[in-house]
């Protein structure tokens, strides 16, 4: 499918683009967002959506899946489209604008704000080979809604932030929840950590340290029971399981945006203060473009988005300033417009 020309295409659904959604209706650009995951919010939605954010100015504290459905809500105002479960794979150059292709659709476009955060990303598989069978059909690798797991035993792999959260989260929600990390060093916050010790020591989780997944059994075609293998005494145990959550941590893959000519270091886009890339028309914001004293967070995306917009709405309409001037005048919000 060939869509219809837009002033801006905003590659990536995270906050970064959300905003830059928002920002782009309210600067009178049209504007459309592409990406990989069939749901908005990037990061925040596929890898956190359940954590408490405090660091966003205005929010004391925001779930992160609350955040995105108020980045959703903000940039459906102008009622521009967000195309989901298209990974971006090429761009051309036609008839004196570009083109962003993906498998299906063909997104022509007169700028493009490059918001992909850490590329597309997809979970770190388990790599014992009896696991691969079970993925879709009791190896889950996405936990999105904890209520599809009440009432299931529930064994967690992995000795990160997402492991302990969820074990955390899980308590109480699943049937049984059992952790299970290679070794005894976990990089999880402090205070979770010691949240899912306390539930260990009260006898509402099982964790196994030391341990890794060495087969599974079967019921009926259901996952029944995990053996688990002790890394250091080389023994196994089985333990109840219904559903098996790897929380491995995730790889990312700019895939073809690290073809297009733009400068990269360590996999993210170089760009200057006006958030150029240095091919023209191109812009990038977010965790995907760096600088110096660059920081990572949802707060600077924020201000880089804005940045972007207003650069690339000036590109395509050289008679609109940069300078956006301020919300709380303009006529588009039915204020007055000085
Ligand atoms: C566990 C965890 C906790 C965090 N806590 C905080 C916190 O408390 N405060 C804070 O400020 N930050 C926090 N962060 C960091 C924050 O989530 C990121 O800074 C933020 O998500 C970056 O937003 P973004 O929109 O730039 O990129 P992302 O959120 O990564 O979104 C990028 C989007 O681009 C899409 N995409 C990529 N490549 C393509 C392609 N080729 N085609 C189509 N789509 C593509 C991806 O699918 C993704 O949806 C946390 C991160 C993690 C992992």
């Amino acid at each position: 499918m060939r869509h219809e020309l837009r002033d801006l295409t905003i590659i990536g659904a995270g906050p970064t683009g959300l905003f830059a959604l928002f920002y782009a209706g309210m600067r009178g650009a049209t504007a459309q967002i592409v990406d990989a995951l069939d749901q908005p919010g990037g990061q925040l939605a596929a890898l956190y959506p359940e954590k408490l954010i405090f660091d966003v100015a205005g929010f004391p504290e925001v779930l992160a899946k609350d955040l995105v459905h108020a980045l959703e809500r903000q940039a459906a105002r102008f009622g521009q489209p967000i195309h989901l479960g298209q990974v971006v794979q090429a761009l051309d150059a036609e008839d004196g604008h570009l083109v962003l292709r993906t498998e299906s659709d063909e997104f022509p476009t007169k700028t493009i704000l490059v918001a992909a955060g850490i590329g597309a990303f997809s979970p770190r598989r388990l790599p014992q080979a009896c696991a691969a069978p079970w993925y879709g059909n009791g190896i889950e690798e996405h936990v999105l809604d904890p209520t599809r797991v009440a009432g299931r035993h529930v064994v967690i792999i992995g000795g990160g932030d997402s492991a302990f959260d969820w074990a955390h989260q899980l308590q109480g929600r699943a049937a049984s929840v059992t952790l299970v990390h290679r070794s005894n060093r976990f990089r999880a916050h402090h205070a979770t950590v010691e949240a899912v010790q306390a539930d260990v020591a009260a006898g509402r989780t099982a964790m196994y340290t030391f341990h890794e997944l060495h087969e599974v059994h079967a019921v009926d075609g259901r996952i029944h029971e995990l053996e688990l293998r002790d890394v250091k005494a080389k023994t196994t145990v089985r333990v109840r399981c219904d559903v098996v959550l790897p929380m491995l941590g995730f790889v990312s893959d700019l895939g073809a945006i690290a073809h297009w000519g733009l400068t990269l270091v360590k996999h993210e886009i170089v760009v200057n203060s006006h958030m150029e890339t240095g091919r023209e028309g191109i812009y990038a914001a977010g965790d995907i473009a760096t600088y110096p004293g660059k920081l990572k967070l949802i707060a600077t995306g924020f201000g880089e988005a804005a940045v972007a917009v207003n650069e690339a709405v000036h590109h395509v309409y050289p008679g609109k300033k940069i300078d956006p001037g301020h919300s709380s005048n303009m006529a588009v919000f039915g204020q007055k417009d000085d």
